[in-house]
């Protein structure tokens, strides 16, 4: 072996040693809270990923979309009709209209009592908050509240929440945070959004 390939072999020797003690030590199994955050193009589709992951061990999922301005996307065409899925469209009924406050509020308790449901659901494996943050930064909902519904649910169930500007209790709590970074977007370039990429 020449020079070169034994120290790329210690390296790679060394490197697989440190992944493995790692891996080693995370020996616990619990419930999750995940936020995704952020400005860049991938938050909601990743959760989506996740829920078609859990799908795929014949595990159940609630989601709930806080905000939405159509119903035919292909998350809810599709994963909305798996049998172990329990869909809710929440937030049909905002305004985004300072006029409305109190009706946009009104139609946020709505839907946190819906979610409410879904975290007090020891049945599903995974729930989605899909959009969850916007209800936080507007103020529709109460930030202790939330956090507090979220502490109380079954302690094996995971929960994926999105949206930008996620408020600084939700990263506390959280055990994973994301932040993704906004560097390009088409739809700046003139695309409109495409089936299957954006909806
Ligand atoms: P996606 O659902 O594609 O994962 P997202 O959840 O990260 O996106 P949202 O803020 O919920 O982002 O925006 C939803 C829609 O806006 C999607 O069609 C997405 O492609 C588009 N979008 C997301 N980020 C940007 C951006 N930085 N500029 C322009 N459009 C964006
Ligand atoms: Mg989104």
């Amino acid at each position: 072996m020449s020079d070169s390939g034994e120290q790329h072999h210690k390296r790679m020797a060394h490197k697989k040693a440190v992944v493995d003690s790692a891996i080693a030590k995370a020996d616990q199994d619990r419930g999750l809270l995940l936020v995704l955050t952020g400005n860049g193009k991938g938050k909601s589709s990743s959760a989506f990923g996740m829920v078609a992951r859990t799908l795929g061990y014949g595990l159940k999922v609630g989601v709930a979309q806080f905000l939405k301005n159509r119903r035919d996307t292909g998350e809810e065409n599709f994963l909305g009709k798996q049998p172990n899925v329990q869909w809710h469209v929440l937030g049909d009924g905002f305004t985004w209209d300072t006029q409305n406050r109190d009706a946009d509020i009104a139609t946020a308790q709505r839907g946190w009592a819906v979610a409410r449901g879904l975290l007090s659901d020891a049945s599903l494996h995974l729930v989605v908050l899909d959009e969850l943050t916007y209800l936080l930064k507007y103020g529709y909902l109460d930030e202790q509240q939330v956090c507090a519904d979220l502490a109380a649910r079954p302690a094996m169930q995971h929960v994926v929440i999105t949206g930008r500007a996620a408020p600084q209790c939700l990263l506390d709590m959280a055990d994973t945070v994301s932040e993704i970074q906004d560097i390009r977007h088409a739809f700046r370039a003139g695309v409109r959004a495409q089936p299957g990429i954006d909806l």
